[in-house]
C-alpha cells in the first residue's frame, strides 16, 4: 500500500498529501512534457482532485493539448519544481512522480505519445506503448 503519500516542491513551499492510491501512472513524451520538465519525458500518476490536500501557493501555466483541451501545469513559482497537472477531466489531478517524498513506489502502467519520444531516451521498459493517446482516451 502507497496510500496515504506526501510529497512536495525542492524548496518546500508547496507540500502536498493524498489519502488514496493513484488511479493511473504512466510517462508521457510528448513534446509539451518535454519542455515543461526540460527532459526526455514527465512521469506521473494520476488520482481524484478531491482526495489531495494542496498547502502552499502552486502556478499554473496552461497550454491547449493537441485534443483541444487546456492542460493546466503547476509549478512552485520560488523554486520552479514541477509538481501538478490538471487534465481535461476537472475530477482529476496528475502529479509528477519525482515530487512525491519516496518516488520508489511509482511504477507506469504505460507510455503516452512515444511518437514523438526522443532518440536518445530510454525505452526498453516491458509496458504498452502509445504513439498518441492510449485508444478509447
Ligand atoms: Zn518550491
Ligand atoms: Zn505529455
Amino acid at each position: 500500500m502507497t496510500a496515504p503519500f506526501t510529497g512536495g516542491c525542492m524548496c518546500k513551499a508547496i507540500r502536498y498529501e493524498c489519502s488514496v492510491e493513484p488511479i493511473g501512472m504512466g510517462i508521457c513524451y510528448c513534446r509539451d512534457c518535454q519542455k515543461a520538465t526540460g527532459s526526455a519525458f514527465a512521469s506521473a500518476l494520476v488520482v481524484p482532485r478531491n482526495r489531495i490536500t494542496i498547502t502552499g501557493e502552486v502556478k499554473y501555466y496552461g497550454v491547449r493539448g493537441d485534443s483541444g483541451n487546456l492542460v493546466n501545469r503547476g509549478f512552485c513559482p520560488h523554486c520552479g519544481s514541477r509538481l501538478f497537472g490538471t487534465p481535461a477531466n476537472p475530477d482529476l489531478i496528475s502529479i509528477q512522480a519525482g515530487s512525491l517524498d519516496d518516488p520508489s513506489w511509482f511504477k507506469p502502467q504505460a507510455a503516452i505519445y512515444a511518437a514523438s519520444a526522443q532518440p536518445w531516451s530510454c525505452m526498453n521498459f516491458d509496458f504498452p506503448k502509445f504513439p498518441k493517446m492510449p485508444p478509447g482516451k
